[in-house]
């Protein structure tokens, strides 16, 4: 495919972002364009706003799986593209048009010239949340399109264009979001002894709980807990009967993560002792590792040797990723496609350089057909 018609596509997916299991416009686009492709070899299914896409190989002993994500996060797009999100507070601001758009042009490589393996196309939902990997993992369809080995791609925005880079083993730490409610007796500012403070509970709370990472977690393991958000309280002279704490926690390891929120809820109990009040801890959604098989990574080297592209080993990151669900249960990778945008991810002015389509593209088809 040619870069001007990967550029047209990733544009007008640009436009039309929308939130995890919304992605219906997202979802009738990609099956249009799928349907231009030559049909004789490939195989098309929706599973709720996602679609799996097989393209039946040549020999067909294994099949390869790539996995795109398709949503779009709540954001207000500030990039000033006249290809801007034609949708309110909604923003493609994590690459995921870009993800999209490469496995069309590698599925439509394919499905005109497919590969010795079978390959199956995944267009999974809701990465950014609920999380779409492990229902989508769970389904019935998954059954008929499972893949013996999976890998896909995220952009990077840190990395200059023609560059790709990962690492075997662990890429992606362990997340979950955390929301802690605190309920108490609120009352007049003057009357502290007759009220259970919130303001008072929920402060010394944050402080404490650093202590976790400080005393709880071995230090040969990391973990992290950030509390971004606090809302407390109606007004200056009333003492709050709410509280409500907002944060993520991300550790190294599966265990640190069970660890770090075990050690959260003991502290919460004695909170609720120490504080007569109401505590509850919701931890929304939740993703597991992206670990790299690290026999997959090395194949990926080798292949990378006669790419025109250049490969470097990546380090690990403490941001998360749902495609983790997948790679525990079938052999793969992730890797990072260099994009080389000022703008980080999940910030409303991030702007992908389109020279990296192409980029991607080859590196996915040459990866399908060499894995
Ligand atoms: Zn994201
Ligand atoms: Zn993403």
């Amino acid at each position: 495919m040619e870069k001007e018609q990967l550029v047209t596509i990733r544009r007008e997916l640009h436009q039309i972002p929308e939130l995890g299991f919304e992605e219906h416009k997202t979802q009738q686009y990609l099956l249009d364009y799928i349907q231009t492709l030559p049909q004789s070899s490939l195989t098309v299914e929706k599973w709720r706003t996602g679609i799996f896409v097989r393209v039946e190989g040549n020999v067909g002993e294994r099949t390869i799986g790539y996995r795109a994500d398709i949503d779009g996060l709540p954001l207000t797009e500030e990039t000033g593209y006249d290809f801007s999100s034609t949708h309110r507070d909604r923003m493609h601001a994590c690459g995921h048009d870009f993800h999209m758009t490469i496995a069309l042009g590698a599925l439509s490589r394919l499905a005109a010239n497919p590969a010795d393996d079978h390959v199956v196309f995944l267009f999974q939902p809701a990465e950014e949340g609920p999380g779409g990997a492990e229902p989508m993992l769970a389904s019935e369809e998954m059954k008929r399109y499972r893949p013996d080995l999976i890998f896909a791609l995220h952009v990077a925005p840190e990395l200059p264009v023609g560059t790709v880079s990962t690492k075997p083993g662990l890429l992606f730490a362990n997340t979950s979001e955390l929301f802690i409610d605190f309920k108490g007796i609120g009352g007049h500012a003057a009357y502290p002894h007759l009220t259970h403070d919130m303001v008072v509970a929920a402060s010394a709370f944050v402080a404490h709980i650093q202590q976790i990472v400080a005393r709880r977690v071995d230090p040969l393991d990391s973990a992290v807990i950030t509390i971004g958000k606090i809302e407390a309280g109606t007004v200056q002279n009333i003492i709050a009967q709410y509280a409500r704490l907002e944060g993520t926690i991300r550790t190294l390891s599966p265990e640190a993560m069970d660890g770090v929120k075990n050690e959260i809820e003991k502290v919460a109990r004695g909170y609720e002792i120490a504080n007569d009040c109401r505590i509850s801890i919701d931890y929304g959604s939740n993703y597991h590792q992206v670990f790299n098989d690290e026999e997959q990574v090395r194949r990926f080297e080798t292949i990378m040797e006669t790419s025109p592209y250049s490969y470097q080993e990546s380090k690990m990151a403490m941001t998360g990723e749902d495609f983790g669900y997948m790679l525990k249960e079938i052999p793969g990778f992730m890797f990072w496609l260099g994009v080389d945008s000022r703008s980080g991810l999940h910030q409303s002015t991030l702007m992908p350089n389109e020279e990296a389509l192409l980029v991607g593209v080859d590196t996915v088809e040459k990866t399908l057909r060499e894995l």
